[in-house]
């Protein structure tokens, strides 16, 4: 049906009604007083959401333009860096550094495992020359629906002294908590079509005071991600080019709504959530992908068993207006994925997971017992509501 789509993918995620309208403004101009105000008010929001005050800066692309402005502003050509890869986000920082000539030593999982952060302080110990300039790493890896631990991981890297932290938290940042200050993180990257509710063209990267001495010396080409620009406009309530103007109408507004919702309650709604799923599956008869524990509450895979994703996916998309995504790379067709974050309520996980059931039923036939998955969400529902 026409305008009924919703959108269950790990990005681009839903956007609520207020954020479009907004969206639909005349553009104002970027050196205007009323311009200077919003990205004042925009400033101190995003400080609040990242739990830090270092700068956050914002980039006109999609994550991978932080993902890149991350590498090109601290490191110098053949660095030593340590990178964690245990999905598709993961090799991407490996192909991106090593685009960039940089000394690439990885730490591998396979798919669907967490990251080892022993692993992490093995390497990082060893290095008593102080030779591994970053360590980078992917938070929540949107492939495999694995959460990494974060702060194990950053722990070690800030015994080390030397090597900075480099964190991919485009499905993490507004979904699940990430203290950049308490943990000590020192270059975060997301953007705002996973958990900021917005569509997609924005890209954020928080900087910590290391990161800008990294900055300094840094040597590898750039001009339209060269930070400092951004950081020198930004403290005059500026940016250095044109900045997508409409989009930082819905920025603001995302924000304003974020912050009246509260930090705890969005992480608490997105916690709820997963595991609403994740049970609705279990009693479904079908099986997680990622491990036990280490469950991203951003997206959840789901392995296919005996059944075509790609059917399920078309009944879902064709029949009840619910776009979900598919594996990547080795995993297309194996995995299916679920993205319940930002603007997904109970209410949406009650509906996928009632719609999921009805589209099993046709394609697994007399092996679906119906209700089964939607009384197993409800209760997980309602027992989290209680406390
Ligand atoms: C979506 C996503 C990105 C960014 O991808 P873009 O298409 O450049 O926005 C990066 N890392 C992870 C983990 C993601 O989920």
């Amino acid at each position: 049906m026409q305008d009924k789509l919703t959108l269950m993918t790990p990005g681009p995620t839903p956007v609520p009604e207020a954020v479009l309208k907004v969206m639909g403004c005349h553009p104002i101009g970027h050196r205007s007083r009323e311009f200077e105000a919003i990205i004042q008010e925009i400033s101190g929001q995003l400080r609040w959401l990242h739990q830090t005050s270092n700068d956050v800066l914002i980039i006109t692309g999609s994550g991978t333009a932080a993902m890149e402005a991350a590498i090109v502003n601290t490191l110098k050509s053949k660095d030593r860096i340590l990178c964690g890869d245990n999905g598709k986000f993961g090799e991407r920082w490996v192909e991106l550094a090593r685009a960039y000539g940089l000394e690439v030593e990885v730490i591998r999982s396979p798919w669907g495992q967490p990251l080892d952060s022993e692993a992490f302080r093995v390497v990082l110990e060893a290095d008593t020359e102080k030779l591994i300039k970053a360590v980078i790493l992917t938070h929540s890896e949107t492939s495999t629906g694995v959460i990494n631990d974060l702060k194990s991981i950053s722990k070690h890297v800030n015994s080390h002294g030397v090597a900075l932290s480099i964190v991919d938290c485009v499905t993490s940042m507004g979904v699940v908590n990430v203290p950049i200050d308490v943990w000590g993180i020192d270059v975060v990257c997301s953007g705002s079509q996973k958990g900021y509710m917005m569509p997609p063209g924005l890209a954020f990267i928080a900087m910590s005071p290391r990161a800008w001495q990294y900055q300094e010396n840094s040597t590898l080409p750039k001009f339209y991600f060269n930070l400092s620009f951004y950081r020198k406009t930004s403290i005059k309530n500026s940016s250095p080019f044109t900045p997508a103007i409409n989009l930082y109408f819905a920025l603001k507004e995302a924000l304003t709504i974020m912050r009246q919702e509260g930090l705890e309650s969005i992480f608490k709604r997105h916690d709820e959530n997963s595991r609403a799923i994740q049970a609705a599956v279990k009693a479904m008869g079908l099986s997680l992908y990622a491990c036990d524990g280490y469950r991203s509450p951003s997206v959840t895979a789901i392995q296919t068993i005996d059944f075509e994703a790609e059917l399920l996916l078309s009944l879902m998309r064709n029949k009840l207006d619910i776009l979900l995504a598919n594996g990547q790379d080795h995993l297309k067709g194996r995995i299916f994925r679920i993205g319940h974050l930002g603007f997904v309520s109970n209410r949406d996980i009650l509906t996928i997971v009632a719609s999921m059931e009805s589209v099993l039923h046709t394609i697994r036939p007399g092996k679906v017992v119906l209700g089964r998955g939607l009384a197993a969400a409800i209760n997980e529902l309602s027992s989290r509501t209680k406390d």
